[in-house]
């Protein structure tokens, strides 16, 4: 590869990492009828859905996507909640994506939540908070392939 390519690669990547995040509309916000107006939030807010899918998690599947949190007290209630009905998962492109749209959601505990984020609006309680949104630009890439192949992300 010439050094051309190769600097015109390594930002490809560089930009990829930074402008992406990777969200679901939870089973709860999704049974209380709230899809169009989380969606409408994320719009408005200047992000682009680049993949988008409306499907239900499968036990494994929720106990893989939330591995991390295998040893909390929680995870058990975790994985019930996350697998007992449809969720839309979406990849969204923005500048600054993963931090910009941890400050749309709010808080984990919809309590804590500042006024107008989507968990403020949308959540009812710290298991049930509506959305999840990737917390890192490495977490972000991994759930984003957890959910699309490449022909599904445009
Ligand atoms: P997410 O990863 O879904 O975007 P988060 O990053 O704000 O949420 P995490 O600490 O990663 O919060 O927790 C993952 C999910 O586990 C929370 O969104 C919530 O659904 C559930 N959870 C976290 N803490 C608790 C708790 N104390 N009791 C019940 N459920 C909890
Ligand atoms: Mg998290």
């Amino acid at each position: 590869m010439s050094c051309g390519i190769k600097r015109i690669f390594a930002q490809n990547l560089i930009e990829m990492s930074t402008n992406r995040t990777f969200t679901m509309i939870k089973p709860d916000a999704v049974e209380n009828g709230h899809i169009g107006g989380i969606l409408d939030k994320i719009t408005s807010a200047g992000f682009k859905i680049v993949a988008m899918k409306y499907t239900q998690l499968s036990k494994r599947d929720a106990q893989e996507f939330y591995a991390i949190h295998k040893e909390r007290p929680f995870f058990g209630e975790l994985v019930e909640f996350m697998t007992r009905g449809p969720i839309v998962a979406a990849i969204l492109e923005k500048d600054n994506a993963v931090e910009d749209f941890r400050a749309l959601i709010g808080a984990t505990n919809p309590a804590d939540a500042a006024e107008g984020t989507i968990r403020k609006m949308y959540a009812t309680s710290i298991g049930e908070n509506a959305v999840h949104g990737s917390d890192s630009d490495e977490n972000a890439a991994i759930e984003g392939a957890f959910h699309f192949s490449g022909r599904e992300i445009f």
